[in-house]
């Protein structure tokens, strides 16, 4: 197991472990990049030790299904945090939870995870390693980025902060494309204020580099191999179909195109699980009653965490789908965990 802690000073938290999935370790993702490709060197890999579990006094409510099972969806029914539902219902539940937390989501982000999602975001937009693909790409010309389940932007202005660091303005080459696609309009509307008034309010070009569309992320409303980087944040979580879903990001991402998501993920060590199944069943649903007036969706949140697919399952997901060079790599004990695969055919 290889563990490093981020470089910068003052995010030790953010605890890193890479790892690939079995049958794609032998190559190494970072020889056989093309230059065209959004792609970052990826750190070596390895792979992670399964930890027995240990008495603890804090039990959470059991998950009435599998977290392992590699469908979001079966048959007609399928969960939405640990109650089952029925297929067509979850989308419109997802939905009426994100317009329920949308005017507040992202101080709850702050609060809730005591700012550590912006260090995970910071991290996440670094592995992707746009300034190399805008260097090696005649500063960027052409080169489309889709943050899926985009919410209020967090992880498309980070894209365009990276863009705009590699080649400051008045530079001749403009900000590379970002379209923010998700499913919910009211969190579209936080993010468009946001870009305007409080993230870019003095750089009118980037206004009209940020492309913002209402899309189902099983769905997408665009065209095959369009875009050279897919990133999903805390997104997948929500899908109802995530196998479709997956199946969609291969479909728009050009050949050479990186697959990106970050998302909550599973802690195995087992001190560290008891901590945080506590934290995450008795303090965040009454976080969110206090500051939004809705505990439910909050409880739906840590639900759902324990609903999703374990790490290396989910990266077998991702193969599944179509992607190649899979890897995987944990933050904070695994809290939090970003896949990458790539479009190679
Ligand atoms: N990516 C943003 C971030 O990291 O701050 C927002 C994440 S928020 C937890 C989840 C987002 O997923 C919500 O904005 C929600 O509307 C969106 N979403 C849920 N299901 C979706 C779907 N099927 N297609 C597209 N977006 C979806």
């Amino acid at each position: 197991m290889a563990s490093t802690l981020s470089r910068r000073t003052g995010r030790s938290l953010l605890l890193r472990v890479t790892s690939s999935t079995s049958s794609i370790s032998t190559s190494s993702p970072s020889n056989s990049l093309p230059a065209s490709s959004s792609a970052a060197p990826t750190p070596p890999h390895t792979h992670r030790r399964a930890l027995s579990s240990s008495s603890s006094s804090f039990s959470p409510p059991p998950p009435p299904t599998d977290p392992t099972n590699n469908d979001s969806s079966s048959g007609s029914t399928t969960h939405f945090g640990f109650k089952q539902v029925p297929v067509d219902e979850k989308e419109k539940l997802v939905k009426g939870v994100f317009n329920s937390v949308a005017s507040k989501y992202d101080v709850m982000n702050d609060l809730m995870s005591g700012g550590m999602h912006r260090l995970w975001k910071d991290d996440f937009v670094r592995m992707a390693g746009l300034p190399a693909v805008l260097r090696t790409n005649a500063g960027g010309a052409g080169i489309r980025l889709l943050d899926v389940a985009g919410g209020t932007g967090d992880i498309a202005f980070r894209l365009m902060k990276k863009a705009l660091e590699t080649y400051p303005p008045p530079h001749s080459t403009p900000p590379p494309s970002i379209t923010i696609c998700d499913i919910n309009a009211e969190m579209l509307k936080v993010g468009q204020v946001r870009a305007k008034e409080q993230i870019f309010p003095n750089l009118p070009q980037v206004h009209s580099n940020l492309e913002w569309v209402e899309g189902n992320a099983e769905e997408l409303p665009f065209p095959d191999n369009s875009f050279d980087l897919y990133t999903i944040a805390f997104g997948l979580r929500n899908v109802t179909r995530r196998e479709r879903a997956l199946r969609e990001a291969l479909r728009v991402l050009k050949k050479g195109g990186r697959f990106m998501c970050l998302e909550f993920s599973h802690v195995s060590l087992p001190l560290a699980k008891e901590a945080y199944d506590l934290y995450s069943f008795e303090v965040i649903p009454r976080l969110g009653q206090a500051v939004t007036g809705d505990a439910e969706s909050y409880r739906y949140l840590v639900e759902s965490i324990r609903q999703f697919p374990k790490q290396e399952d989910l990266a077998r997901e991702v193969e599944q789908a179509g992607f190649q060079s899979v890897t995987y790599v944990n933050y904070t004990l695994g809290s939090v965990a970003v896949h990458s695969g790539f479009k190679w055919a």
